[in-house]
C-alpha cells in the first residue's frame, strides 16, 4: 500500500483502502487470506510525516489445542514516524525516506505490524479442552474413553480372578 505524499498540506491526509495481505511474512501469511480494511492518517510537519495505521481483517486460524479451524477478528494499529531528507537520523524508530520521494510505501510497516500482533497462542476459545493425548477424543465434542481403556493392570488381574 502506497500513499501519495505530494499534496499533503496543513490538513492531515485521511484515507481508507482495502488491501490484500500477500506481502506479509510467509511465516504467518496462511492465517490472513482475506482482504484487510486499512485506515491511514498522515500528519505532515515540515519534513516529518506521522503516519497512523489501523488495520482490520478476518483471520483464519487453527486451534493449537484441538486443531479445529476458526475465524477471528484481527484488529491492530500503529504509529510510524517518517522523515524526508538526508543525513544522520537521531532516532532509530524513524524511517528515512528520500528527498525526492513522492510516496511512502507502507507495506514493510504493515508486514511488521502483522508479525507483532499475530497471537502467540491460537485458541478457538479460552476453555478449549483440546484432544486427549491417549485416545484422540476431541474433548470439545465428545467424552474421553481413556478411563474405560486404561485400567490399572493390577486391578485387571483382580478383576479376572473375581470372574
Ligand atoms: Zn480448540
Ligand atoms: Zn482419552
Amino acid at each position: 500500500m502506497k500513499i501519495n505524499i505530494q499534496n499533503i498540506g496543513i490538513q492531515p491526509l485521511e484515507l481508507d483502502e482495502e488491501i490484500r495481505l500477500d506481502f506479509i511474512s510467509p511465516l504467518i501469511r496462511e492465517y490472513y487470506p482475506n482482504r484487510a480494511a486499512v485506515h491511514v492518517r498522515v500528519e505532515k510537519i515540515k519534513r516529518d510525516y506521522r503516519v497512523y495505521i489501523r488495520l482490520k481483517t478476518q483471520a483464519h486460524y487453527t486451534c493449537d489445542r484441538c486443531l479445529d479451524e476458526f475465524e477471528s477478528d484481527f484488529d491492530a494499529d500503529l504509529e510510524q514516524h517518517f522523515q524526508q531528507g538526508r543525513g544522520e537520523l537521531l532516532d532509530e524508530e524513524v524511517i528515512r525516506i528520500a528527498e525526492d520521494s513522492t510516496e511512502i510505501n507502507l507495506d514493510p510497516v504493515i508486514a511488521e505490524m502483522m508479525l507483532l500482533n499475530h497471537p502467540q497462542k491460537l485458541l478457538c476459545n479460552d476453555g478449549c479442552r483440546g484432544i486427549c493425548p491417549n485416545c484422540g477424543a476431541h474433548l470439545n465434542h465428545e467424552e474421553c474413553r481413556c478411563t474405560e481403556i486404561h485400567i490399572d493392570p493390577r486391578w485387571e488381574k483382580l478383576r479376572r480372578l473375581l470372574k
